[in-house]
């Protein structure tokens, strides 16, 4: 889909892409270089997809996988340095965060074919494969080596806002100067619309849909969240939801949703889900530490809590 708006053009495509909705969106007086970009976005998206997803066979990161306790296995450059980034993530985030949860995805399964709750001895058999410690990252020799076996990596927490963040770069290095990546609601966006107003992302309030609106003004920034229930199971009346607490092997389920805003959306997409495990206080308290990171939870009880500099904008409908 095209549209012209002065003289600048909209072109804007919306796909499935690593098992979400993807919509990618450049602005250009050129037309046609609009429609390169927007190609030239799906194709790296494309192309990451291959290297981390953990489902496909023929991956890196599953051979890392099907590794696990028997070798280090070499990796490329770009591999290597995501899990090097998300290790940092973990030492951050105490091992909140850690990539290495996925040794539990045998355990917790979102797809409906899950019947009863895991047997107690099972998760904590699981939960002791998860360690970010023992993800040994060789610098020398470009290596991954998960030291357990029955260890497990997967990248469902950072890896769509990796693929936000370096379709931006591309469709940037084409000469797209603004645009926006929406990876399953995980969002980036650069310059401004093709109207010239910024880039606007509401924000419902739970607890008061029919009242209070919020919404962010942003460019140059990110918008991740996480959390947002769309897969889970349901035992007894009780919700459990895709995110995992790396020291129990438990969905957690204390918080509603969290979205982190930050010109990163990888970082984004790591801190919104490092923060969901830990937590209102604790999460908040990490990120009023980190500089130009904002984030908003909405917790148990349908309340907002923001963190100390966040600057939302609230329109009270009539
Ligand atoms: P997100 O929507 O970005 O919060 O990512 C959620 C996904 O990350 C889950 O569906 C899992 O694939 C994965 N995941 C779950 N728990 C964790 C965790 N504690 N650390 C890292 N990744 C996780
Ligand atoms: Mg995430």
């Amino acid at each position: 889909m095209s549209q012209q708006q002065d003289n600048l053009k909209t072109h804007h495509e919306v796909l499935k892409l690593m098992g979400s909705r993807f919509e990618i969106t450049a602005i250009s007086e050129k037309e046609a270089l609009a429609v390169q970009a927007v190609k030239a976005g799906i194709d790296e998206i494309r192309r990451i997809e291959k290297l981390i997803s953990s489902w496909d066979p023929a991956s890196q990161t599953s051979e890392v996988n099907r590794q696990a306790g028997i070798k280090p296995v070499a990796v490329d450059q770009e591999l290597f340095d995501l899990i090097n980034r998300a290790k940092k993530i973990s030492t951050l985030t105490d091992g909140a965060f850690d990539i290495s949860y996925a040794s539990m995805d045998k355990i917790w399964k979102f797809d409906g074919s899950m019947k009863t709750l895991p047997d107690p001895d099972l998760v904590k058999n699981s939960v002791a494969r998860i360690d970010f410690k023992n993800i040994m990252l060789d610098p020398e020799k470009g290596t991954v080596f998960l030291k357990e076996k029955g260890m497990k990596i997967g990248f469902g927490a950072i890896g769509k806002g990796y693929a936000a963040n370096k379709a931006k770069s591309i469709m940037l290095s084409l000469g797209i100067q603004n645009g926006l990546v929406n990876a399953g609601g995980d969002l980036i966006a650069w310059g401004k619309k093709a109207d010239g107003s910024d880039w606007q992302i509401g924000i419902a309030n739970p607890k008061d849909k029919e009242g209070i609106f919020s919404w962010l003004t942003i460019n140059e920034m990110a918008v991740v969240t996480s959390g947002d229930y769309e897969r889970f199971v349901m035992f007894d009346g009780k919700r459990y939801a895709h995110i995992i607490d790396p020291r129990t092997g438990y969905p957690v389920s204390e918080t509603k949703s969290v979205t982190i805003i930050c010109p990163d959306a990888e970082l984004a997409d790591a801190l919104a889900t490092s923060v969901f495990v830990l937590g209102e206080k604790q999460g908040l308290n990490l990120i009023n530490q980190l500089k130009g990171i904002e984030c908003l939870i909405v917790n148990k009880d349908d309340e907002i809590k923001t963190s100390d500099n966040l600057d939302l904008n609230y329109y009270r409908k009539k």
